[in-house]
């Protein structure tokens, strides 16, 4: 992959240039920031729409570069991907957030949902990270399904086996998996009966226009009706007013994450008001 890219440089623009050297200096930096520790994982709220008060949320990197100030992971995770260097990332933050839950559950009586992104680049090189993974979830004890891996239709569409048993294994340790940004990638639905899937997420592109759009209505009608009929629930993404929320609710959709709730925040901060609040 090195050479390809060392190839691909001798067509670059001048100006094209100065892109490729902005992102060798993000590549040098990225590398720097796994050792350095310059990652932070925040968390928004998934919220139930149907009464049940427990407590979920999605975990989200940040990059609090030393320079740059925070980084957004529109940013650096696609050169994460194409350096592989989204493997290591993606264990660290397998690690944080089963900490945080193993620690929020220690300190509250509370076992918080966790789910975390997972890029189709760790599935295929994945070493020995799943091995690692369940080792950690037995150590720190946690109950099953306290972890959720979001997964991506890409996944799925480029499916042989061994992603197939490979999710099988996640489900097997006690995972449940997420299929993220559902309805923006593909068109094909067959994998939906393929693989054993928890929860669909369905793509704030939809959500984002329920009030105006009857268009987006209706789909997001259908994707709730078909999820539940497969025995998934529904999450809907990007739910920022009120009026969302309802329309999603009477749906039947069964959670919603977006601004109206909150927006990712500090571990801290979810503490003092998404837990607290559940205690009360
Ligand atoms: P995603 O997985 O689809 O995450 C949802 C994104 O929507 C987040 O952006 C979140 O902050 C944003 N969001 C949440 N509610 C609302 C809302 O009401 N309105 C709007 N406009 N946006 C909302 P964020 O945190 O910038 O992350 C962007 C993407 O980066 C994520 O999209 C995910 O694909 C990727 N990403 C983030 N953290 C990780 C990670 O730990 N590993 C991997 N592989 N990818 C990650
Ligand atoms: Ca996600
Ligand atoms: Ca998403
Ligand atoms: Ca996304």
């Amino acid at each position: 992959a090195k050479d390809q890219g060392r190839n691909r440089f001798h067509y670059f623009t001048p100006s094209m240039q100065r892109n490729a050297k902005y992102r060798m200096r993000l590549i040098q930096d990225l590398r720097l920031a796994v050792t350095n520790q310059e990652f932070e994982l925040y968390y928004q709220p998934i919220v139930c729409l149907t009464g049940d008060p427990s407590v979920k949320a999605e975990a989200l990197i940040r990059w609090h570069h030393p320079k740059r100030g925070l980084v957004s992971p529109i940013e650096f995770i696609a050169v994460a991907e194409e350096t592989g260097l989204i493997v290591e990332i993606g264990n660290w933050v397998f690690q944080q957030a089963a900490r945080q839950c193993a620690l929020w559950r220690d300190r509250f009586g509370i076992e918080v949902q966790i789910s975390i992104n997972k890029s189709p680049v760790q599935f295929r090189d994945e070493g020995e990270s799943l091995d690692s993974w369940v080792a950690l979830l037995k150590t720190l004890n946690l109950s099953r399904n306290s972890i959720c891996v979001e997964i991506t239709e890409g996944l799925l569409l480029d499916s042989n086996q061994a992603i197939y048993s490979k999710l099988e294994q996640y489900r097997n340790a006690g995972m449940q998996i997420s299929l993220d940004d559902f309805g923006t990638g593909y068109s094909s639905l067959a994998y939906l009966k393929k693989f054993d899937i928890d929860f669909l997420k369905i793509d704030q592109s939809f959500t984002r226009n329920l009030d105006s759009n009857s268009d987006d209505f209706t789909l997001c009608e259908a994707i709730i009706v078909m999820a539940h009929k497969l025995g998934m629930k529904v999450i809907a993404e990007g739910v920022e007013t009120a009026y969302q929320r309802q329309v999603l609710a009477d749906a039947g959709c069964d959670y919603g994450q977006g601004y109206l709730f909150s927006r990712p925040v500090t571990a801290e901060e979810f503490e003092a008001s998404c837990i607290t609040a559940a205690l009360e």
